[in-house]
């Protein structure tokens, strides 16, 4: 490892958000969102962003692991050295309000990224991510032009598609941003196998459709 500095012992709140980090990071191996090492996840805990350390499988991260950066990407928490996606997570927490991200290589949604400079509107739960999902152009893995590519396509969105690459979505919380990744990768999944009816073309959402959705959606869920 490079970094042979242990930075102050991490909190009660770092090592609660910690735990539910693992436990998302998990879920996006067991529901097959992820294949072995790949994707990342991270979450904010005031001005320090916790994210996976690279290249360990998740079912090894265990307490002792939690890694953590402040949001110039300086390390300040553990000594296992961050995704190598950094730069995106980064980025997002600087330009939104998000408060966790989750990054995979989901198949369809993959998929779909080589196909179209936009996923289409088939369902209303488009309506959720904030609009037609857009494809981020291509860049290498972790660079800052692939970071910058992605927040254009965020525009508006609270997800997009990485092309010849993957997802990425935010949300509120962990829950909430790994919701909206299996969405994606579900209206993606849905897109191609309407798609793929050979002679037939799928119907789509119109934005006073989507329009209306997004209205309803507003209202949505449990009262409080
Ligand atoms: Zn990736």
């Amino acid at each position: 490892m490079t970094y042979s500095w242990v930075g102050p012992v991490a909190g009660a709140d770092e090592e609660g958000a910690w735990e539910a980090l693992v436990a998302t990071a998990r879920r996006t191996v067991a529901e097959g969102l992820v294949v072995g090492t790949s994707g990342n996840v991270s979450v904010r805990v005031g001005d320090t962003v916790l994210v996976t350390p690279s290249g360990v499988p998740y079912d090894r991260l265990a307490p002792g692991d939690i890694t953590g950066v402040d949001l110039d990407g300086r390390q300040v928490i553990g000594r296992l050295v961050p995704t190598s996606e950094l730069p995106m997570h980064l980025a997002v927490y600087r330009a939104t309000d998000a408060r966790a991200v989750v990054h995979t290589h989901a198949v369809h949604a993959t998929a779909v990224s080589l196909l179209v400079p936009e996923l289409p509107p088939v369902h209303y739960m488009t309506a959720a991510l904030g609009g037609p999902v857009r494809v981020a152009p291509y860049a290498a893995y972790g660079t800052d032009e692939l970071a910058r590519n992605m927040l254009d396509a965020l525009t508006g969105r609270t997800g997009c598609l990485l092309q010849n690459h993957g997802t990425i979505t935010y949300g509120a919380s962990l829950d909430q941003a790994y919701d909206r990744t299996a969405q994606l990768e579900w209206m993606s999944r849905l897109w191609l196998t309407a798609a793929s009816v050979p002679g037939r073309t799928p119907s789509l959402l119109t934005a006073d459709q989507l329009a209306a959705v997004t209205e309803r959606l507003r209202g949505y869920g449990q009262r409080p």
